[in-house]
């Protein structure tokens, strides 16, 4: 089994390093192979997504990601920027489900800007739509304005458009993880606006009937983002486009008090993966060893559990996970009073002897 290591920028080489402890820790024969991505791609080979990165990401069963970006690559040009390696990834390795669990562990129902009633127990799944919608959509850019108010001056325009095949796929994903679940599903949407949308209700309803044991819901994107911070628990999988999934998706992770707790996986048909934590590479706290490296600890659990067939080392991980956090170590985002505070190492370490 080849795993494909792309720390990246910022905390990446921190946080992965941890993750990277705890799969070497299972007594499995992985092959790792690192390889530079994001800014280090740039700074190393002039490009955020190097040839030789995304032949190994091709070669690899599974990729496990850092996080790209740092503020001195901001002035680049948009397509050399860290950011567009992700794109780049999830573009050619024809990643178009994301799948983002929230769970908010009972240890840190305070740690959560909502009430503890209102989020503890908080167990949702948000698949998100990547390659498609008005992030990828043609034509797009900036240009004089051919026609309309605004006739002449200059204007910033992107096309959104989900063909069929893109909407039913990631509905089939969407139906089988709720059929693995609480077996409901929503599908979030703006139809009564848009006409991208109304097809995508009409699609989803259609695959619906395939999954007859499954109840399907439609709902608004607005009422799904007031729906999520007023009574969370309500949703079981939320099934959405790729700009409403990247919105609510980041939301959703903040209801459990902090985006270093929150993995995620983007899988091909085949359930390839890229494995990665919601958040991005914080470079506020880089290399003060203080970054939270359980969200990319969980994303190696997910890569065992949906790329390598091993649900049962995804699992110690899970557990050792929440056994340290029983114990009461708590990094600088998710610190309480009367808990221990412990930097990304020693954070990582624990997960390692929790695994027993
Ligand atoms: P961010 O997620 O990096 O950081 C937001 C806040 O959360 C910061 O205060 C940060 O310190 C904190 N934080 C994030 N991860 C943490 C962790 N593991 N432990 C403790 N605290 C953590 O988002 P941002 O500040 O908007 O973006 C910073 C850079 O990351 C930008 O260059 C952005 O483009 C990039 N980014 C990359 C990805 C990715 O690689 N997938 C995703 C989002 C943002």
């Amino acid at each position: 089994m080849k795993i494909a290591i792309l720390p990246g920028d910022g905390i990446g080489p921190e946080i992965v390093e941890q993750a990277v402890n705890v799969l070497q820790a299972l007594g499995e024969k992985f092959e790792l192979e690192t390889a530079p991505v994001g800014g280090a791609g740039y700074a190393a080979h002039g490009h955020p997504l190097p040839e030789g990165t995304l032949k190994l990401a091709k070669e690899a069963d599974a990729v496990l990601f850092g996080a790209v970006g740092d503020y001195q690559y901001d002035s680049l040009e948009r397509a050399l920027r860290p950011e567009q390696a992700i794109l780049g990834l999830r573009k050619n390795l024809g990643l178009f489900a994301n799948l983002r669990p929230a769970i908010l562990y009972p240890e840190l129902a305070g740690a959560s800007t909502l009430k503890p009633e209102v989020v503890s127990g908080l167990d949702i799944l948000i698949i998100r739509e990547l390659t498609g919608d008005i992030y990828f959509g043609q034509p797009r850019g900036v240009r004089i304005a051919p026609d309309g108010a605004f006739k002449g001056e200059r204007e910033g325009f992107d096309t959104m458009r989900y063909a069929e095949s893109e909407i039913r796929r990631i509905a089939h994903v969407a139906f089988q993880a709720a059929q693995k679940r609480d077996k409901r599903l929503t599908s979030v949407d703006k139809a009564n606006v848009l006409e991208t949308f109304q097809f995508w209700k009409d699609i989803v309803t259609e695959v619906h009937k395939d999954y007859p044991d499954v109840a399907l819901e439609h709902m608004y994107v607005d009422n799904a983002a007031m729906q999520l911070v007023r009574a969370p628990k309500k949703f079981d999988v939320i099934v959405t486009g790729n700009m409403f999934g990247d919105i609510l998706s980041d939301a959703a992770a903040m209801l459990t008090g902090s985006i270093g707790m929150l993995p995620s996986a983007s899988l091909d048909a085949n359930n390839k993966g890229l494995y990665e934590p919601s958040h991005g590479s914080a470079p506020d706290i880089a290399g003060k060893g203080i970054a939270n490296p359980l969200a990319t600890i969980l994303s190696a659990a997910m890569m065992l559990r949906f790329s390598l067939d091993k649900a049962e080392q995804a699992e110690r991980i899970e557990n050792a996970v929440k056994k340290v956090l029983a114990q009461g170590l708590r990094t600088a985002d998710i610190y309480e009073a009367g808990t221990t505070k412990v930097g990304t190492k020693e954070m990582g370490a624990a997960v390692v002897k929790a695994l027993g």
